[in-house]
């Protein structure tokens, strides 16, 4: 279970970014945060994963908790031995290595060969035209294949917890739906996931719980079935001028109640 408890971000001493941040994702979830622009998803991803001082933020305040143990100074190398693997927004592969290359990259971490053929093998299973495409360049792949590589390359070191910002950002809309099956098929491998979004339709689909986000602060957070059926999530994220075209899908899964029974949080 990772935790964020009470967490308060700063950039340069100065900008307060995330502003007592409690949340939860429960080993076996998929939680979804929402918010628009400045809300401080990133930096949520980037206290997380460890990547703050990069940017010159720290936590002032609160903590981050991995099954128990406190992780909020943890380096970003350290989180990804504790198994927590961030996917960053814009999909960076290395564009002059091949698809299998780059997969190797992202298992440079793991120790034994027999572990690293067998994340190979899985990541090839979830993503069949990364085996078709195993010689090619990632600058050669579309942007959704690039979106799958740089997924697959954080599956390659079997983490426990994938974190996702923005993967369906730039993509078509038929994409977007491929990958949103695809966070779904991850899941039920048994990685818990959180999602970073705009899309809220996408993220709202695949996920068991979700916290939507407003200048720095928790603004509405429940089951995400719920959260898809409130009035205040259909006309902020869900609204007629914007991804009309999914909601069905998306409002049918809600109704199923499936995202409910399954929140074990
Ligand atoms: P977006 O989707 O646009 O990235 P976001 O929800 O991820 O938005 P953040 O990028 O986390 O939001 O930004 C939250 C706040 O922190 C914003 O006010 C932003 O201007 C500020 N901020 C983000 N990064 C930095 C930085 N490196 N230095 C100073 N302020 C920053």
């Amino acid at each position: 279970m990772l935790e964020i408890d009470g967490l308060t971000v700063t950039y340069a001493s100065t900008v307060e970014a995330l502003r007592g941040v409690t949340l939860k994702v429960a080993n076996d979830g998929v939680v979804a945060v929402l918010g628009s622009n400045g809300a401080g998803k990133s930096t949520l991803l980037r206290a997380i994963s460890g990547t703050l001082k990069l940017q010159h933020g720290r936590v002032t305040a609160g903590r981050i908790l991995f099954d128990g143990q406190d992780v909020t100074d943890a380096n970003a190398a350290a989180i990804v031995s504790k198994g927590i693997v961030q996917v960053p927004e814009g999909r960076r592969i290395f564009g002059r290595l091949s698809v299998e290359e780059n997969l190797k990259a992202g298992a440079a971490t793991v120790r034994s060969r027999a572990e690293r053929a067998k994340a190979m093998a899985n990541v090839y299973d979830l993503f069949p035209v990364l085996a078709e495409f195993k010689t090619k360049r990632g600058v050669l792949l579309s942007g959704g294949q690039q979106q799958m590589l740089a997924i697959g390359r954080a599956l390659m070191s079997s983490p426990k917890v994938l974190l996702l910002d923005e993967p369906s950002l730039g993509l078509a809309p038929m994409v977007v739906s491929q990958i949103g099956r695809i966070i779904s098929d991850i899941h039920e491998l048994g990685t818990a996931v959180m999602l970073v979004e705009q899309n809220a339709a996408m993220a709202l689909s695949v996920a068991t719980h979700a916290f939507v986000m407003e200048l720095g602060l928790i603004s509405l957070q429940g089951p995400a079935a719920e959260l898809a059926a409130s009035d205040e999530v259909r006309s902020l994220y869900l609204g007629s001028d914007s991804k009309e075209d999914r909601r069905p899908a998306l409002m049918a899964a809600a109704e199923s109640g499936r995202h409910l029974s399954r929140w074990s949080a």
